[in-house]
């Protein structure tokens, strides 16, 4: 889903195209083809070159953010173009209030400006300022053809305005909505700053996808949608994140037990330990009893062979944590490292083990205690 392809840097930024682009071209001939009349290439043409400065306002837009980033002495590490969008990757979210709000209003204010140079050629054409009060009052007549400079003018007017206006709606995960939590971040806590805007990126999302029903608009839909699940799942993390965050160590932690699994000891005999337990990992121990690893139930059932020793299929990779860590902190390490928990311990001794499996289990019991909560009848 995410192959994209590398067409180089561009004022320093490595910029990549999504697979997705493929379907472009594939578009313009699907919708450019006439039964009975074949390929109609002044469509061709015509599509082409829209579909050109579109994604060069769309690279514009980009270019906005990154390069404001990095002029800030913030990262951006990338430029991905989708054929209806993009976005610039900025790993690290600056530290200071200006910065986020100027490196995120770059992007519109980039358009605006494309806008502003066009619409000032525009009106210097020979009928420019009788095609901008058509444009602005599409019911009145428009007696003259216009040229085609200036009808690219016109729409380049349009796109840029569209794409400012647009980015800027007060929605996660757009523009406007990161420079809103960005300036909500400064007088309350980051946690309702993210509460507010994603759920104005829920409801704005739903009104849009509303308004692209009356519009007979699907790429608004598609756009309202994108809106929505985003915003559905920054709220989800923050969420989870406040649970962890007020849980402790001791809901997940698995205390270490003397039936040890080796590394030499057979598939067989480890099957037989997953049997007696609930848990989806179990650690691994070397010939001098120190922790070596840890070995998935699901690798053994697929793969293994039974009479092999334990060591050809566990991984040798993992955390440690001090009982008195936080479960957070300790969540996103573990999610960093990708590996299937951490063994903590205590006086140089395991004393137990934090699974990412048990954390999404506590997550999950959390989630299932909060909906009963609103279904039970109030007792009073
Ligand atoms: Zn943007």
């Amino acid at each position: 889903m995410f192959a994209t392809w590398r067409i180089g840097r561009i004022f320093g930024v490595p910029t990549e195209l999504h697979w997705s682009f493929v379907l472009v071209p594939l578009a313009i001939l699907f919708y450019a083809y006439q039964p009975g009349y074949g390929l109609r290439w002044p469509q061709v043409q015509w599509w082409s070159g829209i579909s050109g400065l579109l994604f060069l306002f769309v690279l514009i837009h980009e270019l906005g953010h990154a390069l404001t980033a990095k002029a800030r002495g913030v990262k951006a590490e990338k430029i991905i173009l989708f054929p209806l969008g993009g976005g610039a990757l900025i790993p690290e979210e600056p530290e200071r209030t200006r910065d986020e709000v100027l490196i995120y209003a770059a992007g519109p204010l980039a358009n605006l400006l494309v806008a502003a140079l066009a619409l000032g050629v525009l009106i210097l054409q020979p009928n420019g300022d009788m095609l901008i009060r058509y444009y602005l009052d599409q019911s009145s007549n428009l007696i003259v053809l216009p040229a085609m400079l200036e009808r690219l003018l016109g729409i380049t007017v349009a796109v840029n305005v569209v794409l400012a206006v647009g980015n800027l709606l007060p929605a996660y995960p757009l523009d406007g909505g990161r420079i809103l939590r960005a300036l909500l971040k400064v007088g309350i806590a980051d946690r309702k700053a993210t509460v507010i805007t994603t759920v104005m990126g829920i409801t704005i999302g739903l009104a849009l996808i509303g308004v692209s029903y009356v519009l007979g608009d699907p790429l608004l839909g598609i756009s309202a949608l994108f809106i929505i699940t985003f915003s559905a799942a920054e709220l989800n993390r923050g969420w989870q994140r406040r649970r962890l965050a007020r849980s402790v160590m001791e809901q997940v932690l698995r205390p270490s037990n003397d039936s040890r699994l080796y590394a030499n000891d057979t598939v067989y005999r480890a099957r037989a330990a997953f049997a007696l337990t609930d848990a989806t990992v179990l650690p691994v121990f070397d010939n001098y009893n120190e922790l070596s690893g840890f070995v998935e139930k699901e690798v053994l059932q697929r793969e293994a062979d039974r009479n092999h020793p334990l060591r050809y299929y566990y991984e040798a990779e993992f955390i440690t944590a001090r009982p008195d860590d936080n479960l957070l902190d300790l969540t996103e390490r573990i999610v960093e490292a990708n590996v299937y928990g951490a063994a903590v311990y205590a006086e140089g001794k395991v004393v137990g083990y934090v699974y990412t499996e048990d954390v999404i289990r506590l997550l999950d019991r959390s989630r299932r205690r909060f909906y009963k909560r609103f279904k039970a009848p109030a007792s009073p």
